[in-house]
């Protein structure tokens, strides 16, 4: 047998590599029910493996046309320094992101690490060591491979479905009144309770709070999530599952799943409401056109799972500031222009905002300076923005809906989250403002109501009426 070219391994062990590292996020069989099939799991595997070396093909045959004049062993060693950033910009972008350093931010870190890799690659080139070089990463590239696998077999009760459908409460809307409220429940993104935000900020929310309250909703003031990921706090609050280390374990194809197969929504429907989606989620197999985060408006299916792992997704994300200003507006605007249907409504609308990117400045307009998502100043300016927005919102659609009894809640799911120390007092505290129709009648909001019980809290009200 002809010994197999050393140098031409290592760019395709690299992907085996890769795909090993992310099994658990990218290689998730598409339903909760395939979780425990082996065969899911391991077509899932082969299937982006196979996609991902035929990248490396691709670009092994592009470096080497004749223009560049590179050995075999050249272009294999600058095609693995390629694919190693290409592959990994995603980890470096998270691990950028968690850390509070100013020197260890994405837009140093990222030329630095290009570089180091172009004057290695321009070295061992020069001085004619790429075959030497490559084979030397084999080397290291096995050992990551199998040190990869022991961390796999280690992790590898993640291979099994969490029985998350146990932790689904029985509830239903028994009411006897023919003519149920409309629900709107308006998730604000990112929205710090007003305690927090005095404390952290010194900034004091009462005149936004006494607005909400002079227009009869109550407040609780000391509500306070779980988890301080969207995916989480929501498929908790949707299913009513306080078992937060139980979500915490759901992948996020399994809480896409679970957000369009959600409880409360159901719990809607088989009362006779009409579901609106005007969310970031599939709800019901709908997608609403307007979200501010097209692609995450699915449960990611694989090949989208695979492409968010790699370098292009995170350029896109954000990248347009106007388009994410004007869907959050949107979204409000739909809100206001809802035709009012013979069924009542449940309708859930997730605004993107104070979360990052900042767009909004203090008086409710565009800005286009761009600030980092730790900027704890341009959450603020952008939050007092978003105060305005409710508010004028809240006063045509209060005055739009005469005759049509209403439910409102306006609530966060996690606060500001990029604190210094990142304190959980204050990533887990939220506004949480609830409007019953008949002032007289409302139930009582606890100070303290967590976002998880919000829909068990209304439907004990809807079959109370
Ligand atoms: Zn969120």
């Amino acid at each position: 047998m002809k010994k197999i070219k050393n140098y031409l391994l290592p760019v395709f062990l690299l992907p085996v590599f890769f795909l090993l590292t992310q099994i658990f996020v990218v290689c998730r069989p598409l339903t909760p029910a395939k979780m425990n099939l082996f065969s899911a799991w391991a077509g899932h595997f082969f299937i982006c493996l196979l996609l991902c070396e035929l990248m490396v093909v691709a670009v092994l045959l592009l470096l080497k046309i004749k223009l560049f004049r590179l050995s075999w062993a050249e272009a294999s060693l600058l095609c693995l320094f390629f694919f190693v950033f290409f592959f990994f910009e995603r980890q470096i972008e998270l691990v950028t992101q968690a850390s509070h350093s100013p020197w260890l931010r994405k837009r140093y870190i990222e030329p630095l690490i290009v570089l180091a890799l172009a004057t290695i690659g321009w070295v061992a080139i020069r001085k004619k060591k790429a075959a030497a070089l490559a084979g030397l990463f084999n080397w290291v590239i096995l050992s990551l491979i199998v040190y990869q696998v022991y961390a796999v077999y280690q992790n590898r009760s993640r291979f099994a479905s969490k029985n998350f459908a146990a932790c689904l409460p029985s509830v239903s809307i028994e009411s006897k009144n023919k003519r149920l409220p409309d629900v709107v429940y308006v998730l604000l993104d990112s929205y710090t309770s007003s305690r927090n935000l005095k404390e952290y900020w010194n900034y004091d929310n009462a005149p936004f709070e006494k607005k909400l309250t002079d227009l009869g909703f109550q407040i609780a003031a000391d509500s306070h999530t779980s988890f301080d990921r969207t995916q989480f706090c929501m498929t908790s609050i949707m299913n009513l599952c306080a078992d937060s280390a139980l979500v915490a374990s759901l992948s996020d194809m399994e809480t896409g799943y679970w957000m369009n197969h959600n409880l409360v929504c159901q719990t809607f429907a088989r009362a006779g409401y009409q579901i609106q989606n005007f969310s970031i989620f599939e709800i019901q197999n709908t997608v609403y056109p307007n979200s501010p985060f097209g692609y995450a408006g699915r449960a990611p299916g694989l090949i989208q799972n695979l492409i968010s792992q790699f370098v292009i997704l995170s350029l896109l994300e954000g990248s347009n500031r106007l388009n994410f200003f004007e869907k959050n507006r949107a979204i409000l605007a739909d809100l206001a222009d809802t035709v009012q249907t013979q069924r009542p409504q449940f309708t859930y609308a997730h605004i993107v905002s104070p979360h990052v990117p900042y767009v909004i400045d203090s008086t409710g307009a565009l800005t286009h300076v761009n600030t980092p998502s730790n900027d704890a100043q341009a959450y603020l300016a952008q939050l007092k923005g978003l105060n305005q927005w409710v508010v004028q919102w809240l006063a045509h659609f209060l005055s739009s809906r005469k005759g049509r009894e209403s439910v409102i809640v306006i609530q966060g799911d996690h606060g500001f989250r990029y604190l210094p120390g990142q304190p959980w007092r204050e990533s887990s505290g939220v506004l949480s403002a609830f409007y019953f129709p008949e002032k007289n009648h409302a139930p009582t909001l606890p100070a303290n109501l967590p976002p998880t019980n919000s829909f068990r809290f209304i439907f004990r009200y809807l079959n109370t009426q």
